[in-house]
Formats: structure tokens, sequence, C-alpha cells
């Protein structure tokens, strides 16, 4: 606690951009802050909160818009993305495949490319899953889901990041001003 103070004191003393906002920082320092909450950004921060090594780190999610309620259902989005088979695997670690799978999706079988000026092609996928199509919101709500369920990371909507110092020789941690005035620091920013 006292050393990670004494680092934001230095951080916010010697960094220019972050004078202005010196007076009104609270101190609140994270081992890794992870900047947007989309489908990658939250995968990431489930990811990290689920791994037992990694327990002992605090994480924040900063996501610019509001917490939205996911309405999965009726009209198809278009919005969609092709994961392959790692990413499932990840998914499934993370405990958020589940959700999908008791959603909705697609699944890829077969690929087939032809040539334009011949008659040549070539087919992947005979026996095995190609790809996986889901909709970004279902991923979204998914890993949202179970994130929340991970104690050592914080998530906080309509925050969104205007400003931020990445770590140079004299001072190792990173400095993130969000633009509703309120600022944080971190070892890692992702
Ligand atoms: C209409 C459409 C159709 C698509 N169709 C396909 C498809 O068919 N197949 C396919 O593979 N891909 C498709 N994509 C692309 C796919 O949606 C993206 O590749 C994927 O969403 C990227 O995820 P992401 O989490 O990196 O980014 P995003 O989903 O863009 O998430 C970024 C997040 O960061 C937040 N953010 C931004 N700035 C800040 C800030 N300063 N501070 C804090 N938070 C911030 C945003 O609010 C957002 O929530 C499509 C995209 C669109 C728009």
């Amino acid at each position: 606690m006292c050393h990670n103070f004494k680092k934001q004191l230095y951080l916010f003393e010697t960094c220019y951009i972050f004078k202005d906002v010196n007076k009104k920082f609270v101190g609140r320092h994270y081992d890794i802050v992870i900047a947007g909450g989309g489908m990658v950004g939250t995968s990431l921060a489930c990811t990290l909160g689920k791994n037992a090594k990694l327990k002992e780190k605090k994480v924040l999610l900063l996501e610019a818009s509001a917490s939205k309620p996911f309405n999965i259902g009726g009209k198809y989005s278009n919005r969609v993305v092709s994961i392959n088979k790692s990413s499932k695997e990840l998914l499934e670690r993370i405990d958020s495949w589940k959700h999908i799978e008791q959603s909705r999706f697609a699944t890829v079988k077969q690929l087939q490319v032809s040539d334009a000026l011949s008659d040549a092609f070539i087919t992947f996928g005979e026996n095995d899953d190609i790809s996986y199509i889901v909709e970004n919101d279902l991923i979204v709500k998914a890993v949202s889901v179970e994130v929340k369920k991970c104690e050592n990371v914080n998530v906080l909507y309509n925050a969104k990041v205007s400003e931020y110092i990445l770590p140079d020789y004299e001072n190792n941690i990173v400095g993130i001003k969000l633009d509703n005035g309120d600022s944080y620091t971190c070892d890692l920013l992702m």
C-alpha cells in the first residue's frame, strides 16, 4: 500500500500532463487496467480474473459506454464474428461458451475457396468444425456475465479513457485519466 502510494505520488508529481488532476487524484492503483470492454477487452478481463495464479492481481476494465441490457433473440444482429476452435476453447475455459450454446450460433462445417480464372478449388473441413459464427453482442453478454463473478476484476461503465501516460525510464507505472476527471494508475495497461 505504502509502496503503491509512493509510486503514484511520484508519477503525479513528475508527469506534466497529470499536473492538473494531481489535487483531485484519490489514489487508485491496479495491477492491470484494460481499456475497452468490447468482445476482446471483456474476454481478456474474464480470462485474467479466472486464472488462479493471478487471483491476487487487481484488474480494472474501463468501458466508455453505459452498461446495457443484452436482448438476444428475435432478429439477428449483423455484427457477428467467426471464431475458430481455439477461441471457442478459451470461451469454454472461462465458462462463457455455455451461455452462447444455450442461446444461438452457427457452425461452419466446410469452406471452399474457388479460383476465379480456372476450375481449381480447395476444400477445408471434411470431418471437423471449421469455425463458429456468433453475434458480437452475444459474446460480450456471455463474457460480461462471467467477468462479474471474478472478485478481483472491477468493471467500470461510462469510463472513457481520455489520457494516459506510459512508463519511461524514470518511473514504471502507467497513469490513466478518464474524461470524467477520475484518474488511475497501473503496472500494466492493455
Ligand atoms: C457492422 C459490423 C459487422 C461486423 N461483421 C463482422 C463479421 O461478419 N465477421 C467478423 O469476424 N467481424 C465482424 N465485425 C468486426 C468485429 O465486430 C470486430 O472485429 C470485433 O468486435 C472487435 O472487438 P473488440 O473488442 O476489439 O472491439 P469493439 O467491439 O469495437 O470494442 C471496443 C470497446 O472499447 C470501448 N472504447 C472505445 N474507446 C474507449 C476509450 N477511450 N475508453 C474506454 N473504452 C473505450 C468501446 O465502447 C467498445 O465497447 C463487424 C463489425 C461491425 C461494426
